[in-house]
Protein backbone atom coordinates (compact mmCIF):
# COMPACT_ATOMS: atom_id res chain seq x y z
CA UNK A 1 0.00 0.00 0.00
CA UNK A 2 1.09 3.52 -0.46
CA UNK A 3 0.94 6.70 1.88
CA UNK A 4 -1.67 9.50 1.69
CA UNK A 5 0.12 12.70 1.58
CA UNK A 6 -2.31 15.95 0.59
CA UNK A 7 -4.85 13.80 -1.32
CA UNK A 8 -2.32 11.46 -3.33
CA UNK A 9 -1.13 8.41 -2.75
CA UNK A 10 2.85 8.20 -2.63
CA UNK A 11 4.86 5.37 -3.35
CA UNK A 12 8.87 4.76 -2.84
CA UNK A 13 12.19 2.97 -3.39
CA UNK A 14 12.61 2.60 -0.11
CA UNK A 15 10.16 -0.18 1.36
CA UNK A 16 9.29 -1.83 4.79
CA UNK A 17 7.78 -5.56 4.40
CA UNK A 18 4.48 -5.84 6.44
CA UNK A 19 4.75 -9.28 7.48
CA UNK A 20 2.48 -11.82 9.13
CA UNK A 21 3.66 -12.51 13.30
CA UNK A 22 2.63 -15.92 13.14
CA UNK A 23 4.60 -17.29 9.84
CA UNK A 24 6.79 -13.97 8.98
CA UNK A 25 5.15 -14.18 5.53
CA UNK A 26 5.14 -10.83 3.65
CA UNK A 27 1.47 -9.74 3.60
CA UNK A 28 2.47 -6.17 1.64
CA UNK A 29 4.63 -3.68 1.58
CA UNK A 30 4.65 0.36 2.90
CA UNK A 31 7.02 3.20 1.51
CA UNK A 32 9.74 3.91 4.16
CA UNK A 33 8.54 7.78 5.02
CA UNK A 34 11.56 10.16 5.70
CA UNK A 35 12.01 13.77 6.61
CA UNK A 36 11.10 15.19 3.53
CA UNK A 37 7.53 13.31 3.82
CA UNK A 38 7.01 14.43 7.08
CA UNK A 39 7.62 17.63 5.65
CA UNK A 40 5.16 17.19 2.81
CA UNK A 41 2.58 15.52 5.25
CA UNK A 42 3.09 18.51 7.89
CA UNK A 43 2.64 21.43 4.99
CA UNK A 44 -0.54 19.76 3.36
CA UNK A 45 -1.96 19.13 7.36
CA UNK A 46 -1.28 23.01 7.31
CA UNK A 47 -3.52 23.71 4.78
CA UNK A 48 -6.28 20.74 5.36
CA UNK A 49 -7.12 22.48 8.51
CA UNK A 50 -8.19 25.66 7.25
CA UNK A 51 -10.58 23.25 4.99
CA UNK A 52 -11.71 21.34 7.84
CA UNK A 53 -12.09 24.25 9.90
CA UNK A 54 -14.28 25.83 7.33
CA UNK A 55 -16.25 22.46 6.74
CA UNK A 56 -19.83 22.97 8.35
CA UNK A 57 -20.80 20.00 10.50
CA UNK A 58 -23.56 18.71 8.41
CA UNK A 59 -21.06 17.49 6.19
CA UNK A 60 -18.13 16.27 8.81
CA UNK A 61 -21.22 14.45 9.81
CA UNK A 62 -22.50 13.20 6.42
CA UNK A 63 -18.19 11.67 5.69
CA UNK A 64 -18.25 9.86 8.88
CA UNK A 65 -21.26 8.07 8.48
CA UNK A 66 -20.18 7.04 4.69
CA UNK A 67 -16.60 6.13 6.26
CA UNK A 68 -18.99 4.03 8.61
CA UNK A 69 -21.24 2.50 5.55
CA UNK A 70 -17.84 1.33 3.95
CA UNK A 71 -16.50 0.16 7.41
CA UNK A 72 -20.10 -2.17 7.56
CA UNK A 73 -19.61 -3.06 3.85
CA UNK A 74 -16.31 -4.17 4.40
CA UNK A 75 -16.23 -5.68 7.58
CA UNK A 76 -14.72 -8.49 6.28
CA UNK A 77 -12.15 -7.47 4.30
CA UNK A 78 -11.08 -5.00 7.51
CA UNK A 79 -11.43 -8.24 10.05
CA UNK A 80 -8.89 -9.88 7.38
CA UNK A 81 -6.03 -7.53 7.06
CA UNK A 82 -6.50 -6.59 10.94
CA UNK A 83 -5.83 -10.45 11.64
CA UNK A 84 -3.24 -10.70 8.78
CA UNK A 85 -1.06 -8.12 9.65
CA UNK A 86 -1.44 -8.15 13.60
CA UNK A 87 -1.46 -10.96 16.42
CA UNK A 88 -5.57 -11.09 16.71
CA UNK A 89 -7.22 -14.03 15.78
CA UNK A 90 -10.00 -13.74 12.85
CA UNK A 91 -12.80 -13.80 15.62
CA UNK A 92 -10.69 -10.71 17.75
CA UNK A 93 -10.16 -9.08 14.37
CA UNK A 94 -13.95 -9.34 13.67
CA UNK A 95 -14.55 -7.59 16.90
CA UNK A 96 -12.23 -4.80 16.28
CA UNK A 97 -14.05 -4.54 12.68
CA UNK A 98 -17.18 -3.78 14.51
CA UNK A 99 -15.88 -1.55 17.00
CA UNK A 100 -14.24 0.36 14.70
CA UNK A 101 -17.51 0.90 12.74
CA UNK A 102 -19.28 1.99 15.96
CA UNK A 103 -16.17 4.66 17.31
CA UNK A 104 -16.65 6.07 13.42
CA UNK A 105 -20.41 6.31 13.81
CA UNK A 106 -20.27 7.78 17.32
CA UNK A 107 -18.28 10.27 16.23
CA UNK A 108 -20.62 11.37 13.23
CA UNK A 109 -23.06 11.55 15.94
CA UNK A 110 -20.99 13.67 18.36
CA UNK A 111 -19.71 16.05 16.07
CA UNK A 112 -23.44 17.41 16.55
CA UNK A 113 -23.03 18.07 19.90
CA UNK A 114 -19.88 20.45 19.69
CA UNK A 115 -21.65 23.17 22.21
CA UNK A 116 -20.33 26.26 24.39
CA UNK A 117 -22.78 28.28 26.71
CA UNK A 118 -24.00 32.04 26.92
CA UNK A 119 -21.74 33.66 29.74
CA UNK A 120 -23.51 35.92 32.62
CA UNK A 121 -21.03 39.06 31.83
CA UNK A 122 -23.36 40.80 34.08
CA UNK A 123 -22.41 39.23 37.11
CA UNK A 124 -19.16 41.47 37.47
CA UNK A 125 -20.25 45.23 38.08
CA UNK A 126 -19.42 47.15 35.22
CA UNK A 127 -19.70 44.60 33.20
CA UNK A 128 -23.72 44.92 32.41
CA UNK A 129 -24.02 45.46 29.05
CA UNK A 130 -21.83 42.77 27.74
CA UNK A 131 -23.49 39.89 26.36
CA UNK A 132 -21.41 36.75 25.18
CA UNK A 133 -20.90 33.37 24.84
CA UNK A 134 -18.26 30.75 24.35
CA UNK A 135 -18.05 28.32 22.22
CA UNK A 136 -15.39 25.59 20.86
CA UNK A 137 -12.92 25.74 17.93
CA UNK A 138 -11.07 22.74 16.26
CA UNK A 139 -7.24 23.08 17.89
CA UNK A 140 -5.55 22.80 13.91
CA UNK A 141 -3.26 20.07 13.22
CA UNK A 142 -3.06 16.86 15.17
CA UNK A 143 -0.22 14.44 15.01
CA UNK A 144 -1.87 11.32 15.60
CA UNK A 145 0.13 8.17 16.76
CA UNK A 146 -0.54 4.61 16.91
CA UNK A 147 0.21 1.21 18.74
CA UNK A 148 0.31 -2.06 16.89
CA UNK A 149 -2.40 -3.91 19.58
CA UNK A 150 -5.80 -2.56 17.82
CA UNK A 151 -4.72 -1.14 14.61
CA UNK A 152 -7.70 -0.55 13.01
CA UNK A 153 -9.59 1.04 16.14
CA UNK A 154 -7.51 2.77 17.65
CA UNK A 155 -6.66 4.68 14.59
CA UNK A 156 -10.32 5.26 14.52
CA UNK A 157 -10.56 6.42 18.02
CA UNK A 158 -8.23 8.90 17.00
CA UNK A 159 -9.66 10.03 13.29
CA UNK A 160 -13.37 9.90 14.21
CA UNK A 161 -13.01 12.73 16.83
CA UNK A 162 -10.10 14.97 15.28
CA UNK A 163 -12.60 14.87 11.88
CA UNK A 164 -15.94 15.52 13.82
CA UNK A 165 -13.75 17.95 15.54
CA UNK A 166 -12.66 20.09 11.99
CA UNK A 167 -9.16 19.41 13.01
CA UNK A 168 -6.55 18.07 10.07
CA UNK A 169 -4.52 14.57 10.86
CA UNK A 170 -1.24 13.30 10.09
CA UNK A 171 -1.31 9.79 11.27
CA UNK A 172 2.05 7.54 12.29
CA UNK A 173 0.56 3.81 12.03
CA UNK A 174 2.46 1.37 14.08
CA UNK A 175 5.24 0.33 11.46
CA UNK A 176 4.34 -3.08 12.25
CA UNK A 177 0.51 -2.72 11.36
CA UNK A 178 -0.07 0.16 8.80
CA UNK A 179 -2.20 -1.79 6.63
CA UNK A 180 -5.53 -1.59 8.52
CA UNK A 181 -4.60 2.16 9.14
CA UNK A 182 -4.23 2.74 5.70
CA UNK A 183 -7.27 0.92 4.84
CA UNK A 184 -9.28 3.08 6.92
CA UNK A 185 -7.47 6.49 5.72
CA UNK A 186 -8.96 5.18 1.88
CA UNK A 187 -12.28 5.15 3.10
CA UNK A 188 -12.14 8.54 4.52
CA UNK A 189 -11.28 9.51 0.82
CA UNK A 190 -14.12 7.23 -0.30
CA UNK A 191 -16.12 9.05 1.67
CA UNK A 192 -15.00 12.56 0.35
CA UNK A 193 -12.90 14.15 2.82
CA UNK A 194 -11.04 17.01 1.27
CA UNK A 195 -7.19 16.59 0.47
CA UNK A 196 -4.74 17.14 3.61
CA UNK A 197 -7.28 17.01 6.08
CA UNK A 198 -5.81 13.34 6.61
CA UNK A 199 -2.35 12.50 6.03
CA UNK A 200 -0.71 9.34 6.53
CA UNK A 201 2.88 8.86 6.73
CA UNK A 202 4.29 5.36 7.04
CA UNK A 203 7.77 5.37 8.92
CA UNK A 204 10.18 4.42 11.93
CA UNK A 205 8.71 6.53 14.84
CA UNK A 206 12.80 6.37 15.89
CA UNK A 207 13.55 8.27 12.76
CA UNK A 208 11.01 10.37 11.68
CA UNK A 209 9.24 11.01 15.18
CA UNK A 210 11.17 14.18 16.40
CA UNK A 211 10.52 15.54 13.16
CA UNK A 212 6.73 15.41 13.83
CA UNK A 213 6.44 15.89 17.40
CA UNK A 214 8.55 18.37 17.44
CA UNK A 215 6.92 20.73 14.36
CA UNK A 216 5.26 23.84 15.68
CA UNK A 217 2.62 23.67 13.41
CA UNK A 218 1.54 20.67 14.82
CA UNK A 219 -1.04 21.89 17.83
CA UNK A 220 -1.92 18.81 20.03
CA UNK A 221 -0.62 15.20 19.78
CA UNK A 222 -2.69 12.20 20.59
CA UNK A 223 0.21 9.09 21.24
CA UNK A 224 -0.90 5.91 22.48
CA UNK A 225 1.67 3.45 22.83
CA UNK A 226 4.18 2.42 25.47
CA UNK A 227 5.76 4.69 28.74
CA UNK A 228 8.90 4.76 27.31
CA UNK A 229 8.06 6.39 24.11
CA UNK A 230 5.47 8.75 25.63
CA UNK A 231 7.82 10.09 27.84
CA UNK A 232 10.18 10.75 25.05
CA UNK A 233 7.39 12.49 23.03
CA UNK A 234 6.92 14.61 26.29
CA UNK A 235 10.35 16.07 26.40
CA UNK A 236 10.65 16.95 22.13
CA UNK A 237 7.07 18.32 21.50
CA UNK A 238 7.29 21.52 23.12
CA UNK A 239 4.32 23.88 23.93
CA UNK A 240 1.76 21.76 22.46
CA UNK A 241 -1.44 19.85 23.88
CA UNK A 242 -0.66 16.80 24.68
CA UNK A 243 -3.20 13.33 24.85
CA UNK A 244 -1.33 10.15 26.74
CA UNK A 245 -2.77 6.53 26.59
CA UNK A 246 -0.31 4.35 27.58
CA UNK A 247 0.67 1.36 29.40
CA UNK A 248 -0.71 -0.78 32.64
CA UNK A 249 -0.25 -3.65 34.27
CA UNK A 250 -3.83 -3.84 35.71
CA UNK A 251 -5.23 -5.67 38.56
CA UNK A 252 -8.29 -7.29 38.78
CA UNK A 253 -9.44 -8.78 42.47
CA UNK A 254 -11.58 -11.47 42.70
CA UNK A 255 -13.49 -11.86 46.34
CA UNK A 256 -14.99 -15.08 47.49
CA UNK A 257 -18.20 -14.49 47.30
CA UNK A 258 -18.03 -13.93 43.84
CA UNK A 259 -19.97 -15.68 41.37
CA UNK A 260 -17.32 -18.27 40.18
CA UNK A 261 -17.27 -19.63 37.14
CA UNK A 262 -18.28 -16.18 35.24
CA UNK A 263 -15.34 -15.19 37.25
CA UNK A 264 -13.09 -17.52 36.09
CA UNK A 265 -14.20 -17.36 32.84
CA UNK A 266 -13.63 -12.98 32.47
CA UNK A 267 -10.19 -13.37 33.85
CA UNK A 268 -9.09 -15.92 31.37
CA UNK A 269 -10.24 -14.03 28.70
CA UNK A 270 -9.09 -10.68 30.23
CA UNK A 271 -5.54 -12.24 30.49
CA UNK A 272 -4.83 -13.62 26.95
CA UNK A 273 -7.67 -11.63 24.41
CA UNK A 274 -5.11 -10.41 21.86
CA UNK A 275 -2.02 -12.60 23.17
CA UNK A 276 -2.25 -10.28 26.30
CA UNK A 277 -1.08 -7.50 24.12
CA UNK A 278 -4.08 -4.91 25.43
CA UNK A 279 -3.21 -2.00 28.00
CA UNK A 280 -6.21 -3.30 30.05
CA UNK A 281 -5.31 -6.87 29.87
CA UNK A 282 -5.34 -8.81 33.35
CA UNK A 283 -1.83 -9.17 34.34
CA UNK A 284 -2.09 -9.05 38.47
CA UNK A 285 -4.71 -11.22 39.67
CA UNK A 286 -5.67 -10.99 43.67
CA UNK A 287 -7.80 -13.72 44.75
CA UNK A 288 -9.35 -14.04 48.43
CA UNK A 289 -7.92 -16.61 50.48
CA UNK A 290 -10.81 -19.06 50.94
CA UNK A 291 -11.90 -19.74 47.02
CA UNK A 292 -7.17 -19.48 45.91
CA UNK A 293 -7.11 -23.32 45.49
CA UNK A 294 -10.15 -23.84 43.84
CA UNK A 295 -9.60 -20.65 41.17
CA UNK A 296 -5.93 -21.38 40.64
CA UNK A 297 -6.71 -25.20 39.33
CA UNK A 298 -10.31 -23.56 37.27
CA UNK A 299 -8.19 -20.58 36.00
CA UNK A 300 -5.12 -23.13 34.83
CA UNK A 301 -7.39 -25.91 33.43
CA UNK A 302 -9.14 -23.02 31.25
CA UNK A 303 -6.12 -21.62 29.82
CA UNK A 304 -4.45 -25.56 28.96
CA UNK A 305 -7.59 -25.65 26.47
CA UNK A 306 -6.36 -22.56 24.67
CA UNK A 307 -5.84 -23.27 20.87
CA UNK A 308 -2.68 -21.29 20.35
CA UNK A 309 -1.08 -20.18 17.21
CA UNK A 310 -2.35 -20.08 13.61
CA UNK A 311 -4.66 -17.03 14.11
CA UNK A 312 -6.58 -17.44 10.82
CA UNK A 313 -8.45 -20.73 11.53
CA UNK A 314 -11.79 -20.17 12.94
CA UNK A 315 -11.33 -22.27 16.14
CA UNK A 316 -7.50 -20.82 17.03
CA UNK A 317 -8.49 -18.82 20.76
CA UNK A 318 -5.13 -16.56 20.78
CA UNK A 319 -2.11 -15.70 18.14
CA UNK A 320 1.34 -15.16 18.36
CA UNK A 321 3.42 -12.20 19.82
CA UNK A 322 3.53 -9.48 17.60
CA UNK A 323 7.62 -9.84 16.67
CA UNK A 324 10.09 -12.08 17.22
CA UNK A 325 11.86 -9.85 19.50
CA UNK A 326 8.79 -9.30 21.43
CA UNK A 327 8.58 -13.12 22.14
CA UNK A 328 12.20 -13.64 23.09
CA UNK A 329 11.57 -10.39 25.40
CA UNK A 330 8.49 -11.79 26.92
CA UNK A 331 10.40 -15.36 27.18
CA UNK A 332 13.25 -13.58 29.24
CA UNK A 333 11.11 -12.30 31.59
CA UNK A 334 9.18 -15.80 32.01
CA UNK A 335 12.81 -17.15 33.08
CA UNK A 336 13.84 -14.33 35.21
CA UNK A 337 10.98 -14.91 37.16
CA UNK A 338 11.32 -18.75 37.62
CA UNK A 339 14.64 -18.36 38.21
CA UNK A 340 13.64 -15.70 41.40
CA UNK A 341 11.61 -18.31 42.94
CA UNK A 342 7.98 -17.72 41.22
CA UNK A 343 6.03 -21.07 40.53
CA UNK A 344 5.26 -21.50 36.88
CA UNK A 345 1.55 -23.38 37.08
CA UNK A 346 1.23 -23.48 32.93
CA UNK A 347 2.35 -22.43 29.70
CA UNK A 348 5.74 -21.01 29.44
CA UNK A 349 6.98 -21.95 25.91
CA UNK A 350 8.10 -20.60 23.21
CA UNK A 351 7.71 -21.93 19.39
CA UNK A 352 5.83 -21.72 16.56
CA UNK A 353 6.89 -21.38 12.73
CA UNK A 354 8.66 -17.71 13.99
CA UNK A 355 9.40 -18.35 17.47
CA UNK A 356 6.36 -15.75 18.22
CA UNK A 357 4.05 -18.12 19.66
CA UNK A 358 4.00 -17.89 23.81
CA UNK A 359 1.73 -20.01 25.88
CA UNK A 360 -1.16 -18.68 28.13
CA UNK A 361 1.50 -18.48 30.65
CA UNK A 362 0.28 -18.38 34.47
CA UNK A 363 2.77 -17.74 37.65
CA UNK A 364 1.83 -17.90 41.51
CA UNK A 365 4.50 -16.78 44.37
CA UNK A 366 5.62 -14.06 41.95
CA UNK A 367 8.47 -11.88 43.99
CA UNK A 368 7.52 -7.92 43.56
CA UNK A 369 11.10 -7.34 42.56
CA UNK A 370 10.37 -9.85 38.93
CA UNK A 371 10.01 -7.70 35.97
CA UNK A 372 6.85 -10.06 35.29
CA UNK A 373 5.00 -8.49 38.68
CA UNK A 374 6.22 -4.49 38.51
CA UNK A 375 6.23 -4.01 34.57
CA UNK A 376 4.10 -4.00 31.97
CA UNK A 377 4.46 -7.64 30.39
CA UNK A 378 2.24 -6.68 27.29
CA UNK A 379 2.37 -10.36 26.28
CA UNK A 380 0.23 -13.86 27.44
CA UNK A 381 1.07 -14.37 31.02
CA UNK A 382 -0.76 -13.56 34.47
CA UNK A 383 0.36 -13.71 38.04
CA UNK A 384 -2.23 -15.12 40.63
CA UNK A 385 -1.66 -13.35 44.00
CA UNK A 386 -3.80 -14.81 47.37
CA UNK A 387 -5.50 -12.35 49.85
CA UNK A 388 -6.85 -12.09 52.94
CA UNK A 389 -8.67 -8.51 53.61
CA UNK A 390 -10.06 -6.13 50.64
CA UNK A 391 -8.11 -3.69 52.12
CA UNK A 392 -4.68 -5.32 51.06
CA UNK A 393 -5.69 -6.23 47.91
CA UNK A 394 -6.67 -2.85 46.64
CA UNK A 395 -3.18 -1.45 48.50
CA UNK A 396 -1.41 -4.15 46.53
CA UNK A 397 -3.47 -3.01 43.27
CA UNK A 398 -2.79 0.29 44.04
CA UNK A 399 1.39 -0.18 44.69
CA UNK A 400 2.69 0.30 40.76
CA UNK A 401 3.10 3.20 39.25
CA UNK A 402 0.34 2.40 36.57
CA UNK A 403 -3.04 3.17 36.70
CA UNK A 404 -5.46 2.91 33.50
CA UNK A 405 -8.46 0.12 34.89
CA UNK A 406 -8.69 -1.94 37.70
CA UNK A 407 -11.80 -4.72 38.76
CA UNK A 408 -13.21 -6.60 40.94
CA UNK A 409 -15.32 -9.10 40.97
CA UNK A 410 -18.11 -9.60 44.26
CA UNK A 411 -21.52 -9.48 45.05
CA UNK A 412 -21.31 -7.78 47.88
CA UNK A 413 -22.28 -4.07 47.02
CA UNK A 414 -20.19 -3.17 50.08
CA UNK A 415 -17.00 -4.66 48.54
CA UNK A 416 -17.70 -3.08 45.22
CA UNK A 417 -18.27 0.37 46.34
CA UNK A 418 -15.08 -0.02 48.59
CA UNK A 419 -12.95 -1.38 45.36
CA UNK A 420 -14.69 1.55 43.05
CA UNK A 421 -13.60 4.33 45.61
CA UNK A 422 -10.29 2.79 46.69
CA UNK A 423 -8.86 1.88 43.53
CA UNK A 424 -6.21 4.34 41.96
CA UNK A 425 -7.10 4.00 37.84
CA UNK A 426 -9.62 5.73 35.39
CA UNK A 427 -12.08 2.84 35.24
CA UNK A 428 -12.69 0.51 37.75
CA UNK A 429 -14.99 -2.20 36.39
CA UNK A 430 -17.23 -4.08 38.50
CA UNK A 431 -18.18 -8.21 37.52
CA UNK A 432 -15.94 -8.26 34.50
CA UNK A 433 -12.71 -8.17 34.43
CA UNK A 434 -10.02 -4.93 33.56
CA UNK A 435 -10.73 -5.89 30.09
CA UNK A 436 -13.81 -4.50 29.59
CA UNK A 437 -14.53 -0.88 27.39
CA UNK A 438 -17.12 0.28 25.41
CA UNK A 439 -16.21 2.96 22.81
CA UNK A 440 -18.08 6.24 24.26
CA UNK A 441 -16.51 6.00 27.65
CA UNK A 442 -14.31 8.04 29.34
CA UNK A 443 -11.00 6.09 28.71
CA UNK A 444 -7.15 6.87 30.13
CA UNK A 445 -5.34 6.66 32.78
CA UNK A 446 -3.25 8.08 35.92
CA UNK A 447 -0.07 7.94 37.36
CA UNK A 448 2.07 6.91 34.29
CA UNK A 449 -1.12 5.14 31.87
CA UNK A 450 -1.40 8.55 30.78
CA UNK A 451 -2.43 12.13 30.21
CA UNK A 452 -6.45 13.14 29.11
CA UNK A 453 -9.12 10.74 28.01
CA UNK A 454 -10.19 9.18 24.94
CA UNK A 455 -14.12 8.05 23.92
CA UNK A 456 -15.15 10.36 21.38
CA UNK A 457 -16.79 12.81 23.49
CA UNK A 458 -14.09 12.96 25.63
CA UNK A 459 -11.59 12.83 22.76
CA UNK A 460 -13.69 15.85 21.18
CA UNK A 461 -12.91 17.75 24.12
CA UNK A 462 -9.18 17.35 23.85
CA UNK A 463 -9.30 18.54 20.71
CA UNK A 464 -11.11 21.25 20.35
CA UNK A 465 -10.65 24.73 22.62
CA UNK A 466 -13.20 26.91 24.12
CA UNK A 467 -13.18 30.76 22.59
CA UNK A 468 -14.72 33.39 23.78
CA UNK A 469 -17.04 36.30 22.36
CA UNK A 470 -17.75 38.99 24.20
CA UNK A 471 -20.17 42.05 22.76
CA UNK A 472 -19.68 45.37 24.37
CA UNK A 473 -23.44 46.91 23.50
P1 LIG B 1 5.27 1.85 21.05
O1 LIG B 1 6.46 1.04 20.74
O2 LIG B 1 5.36 2.89 22.09
O3 LIG B 1 4.81 2.48 19.65
C1 LIG B 1 3.63 3.22 19.53
C2 LIG B 1 3.75 4.17 18.37
O4 LIG B 1 4.74 5.16 18.69
C3 LIG B 1 4.22 3.52 17.08
O5 LIG B 1 3.58 4.14 15.99
C4 LIG B 1 5.71 3.85 17.07
O6 LIG B 1 6.28 3.85 15.80
C5 LIG B 1 5.66 5.24 17.64
N1 LIG B 1 6.93 5.72 18.15
C6 LIG B 1 7.92 5.01 18.74
N2 LIG B 1 8.94 5.84 19.07
C7 LIG B 1 8.56 7.08 18.69
C8 LIG B 1 9.19 8.36 18.75
N3 LIG B 1 10.40 8.53 19.28
N4 LIG B 1 8.53 9.42 18.26
C9 LIG B 1 7.31 9.28 17.71
N5 LIG B 1 6.67 8.08 17.61
C10 LIG B 1 7.30 7.01 18.10
O7 LIG B 1 4.04 0.93 21.46
P2 LIG B 1 3.51 -0.41 20.79
O8 LIG B 1 4.48 -1.50 21.11
O9 LIG B 1 3.11 -0.20 19.38
O10 LIG B 1 2.17 -0.60 21.64
C11 LIG B 1 2.15 -1.17 22.89
C12 LIG B 1 1.99 -0.14 23.97
O11 LIG B 1 0.86 0.68 23.74
C13 LIG B 1 1.74 -0.80 25.32
O12 LIG B 1 2.50 -0.16 26.31
C14 LIG B 1 0.26 -0.57 25.55
O13 LIG B 1 -0.14 -0.58 26.90
C15 LIG B 1 0.07 0.76 24.93
N6 LIG B 1 -1.34 0.97 24.61
C16 LIG B 1 -2.06 1.86 25.34
C17 LIG B 1 -3.41 2.03 25.09
C18 LIG B 1 -4.25 3.00 25.87
O14 LIG B 1 -5.30 3.38 25.37
N7 LIG B 1 -3.84 3.42 27.04
C19 LIG B 1 -4.02 1.29 24.08
C20 LIG B 1 -3.24 0.40 23.36
C21 LIG B 1 -1.90 0.25 23.62
P3 LIG B 1 7.05 2.53 15.25
O15 LIG B 1 6.01 1.49 15.15
O16 LIG B 1 7.62 2.97 13.98
O17 LIG B 1 8.10 2.19 16.29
Amino acid sequence: MKMLIGGKWLDKKEKIDVVDPYDYSVVDTVPEGDENDVEKALSAASEGAKVAGATPVHERTAILMRVADILEEKREDFAQIIAREGSKTIKEARGESFRCWNTITISAEEAKRIVGETLPFDSVAGSENRKGYWYRMPVGVILAITPFNDPLNLVAHKLGPAIAGGNSVVLKPATVTPLSALMLAEAFQEAGLPPGVLNVVTGYGDKIGDKLVADKRVRMISFTGGTEAGLHITKVAGLKKIGMELGSNSPTIVMADADFEPAVATCVSGAFWACGQNCIGVQRLYVQKPIYDKFRDAFVARAEKYKVGPKLEEDCDMGPVITKGEAERIEGWIEEAKKSGAKLLCGGKRGGPAGTVIEPTVFEGMPESARLHKDEVFGPVVNLYPFDKLESAIDAANSLDFGLHAAILTTSLQSAFQAAYGLECGGVMVNDSTDYRIDLMPFGGIKMSGLGREGIKFSLQEMTEPKVVCFNL
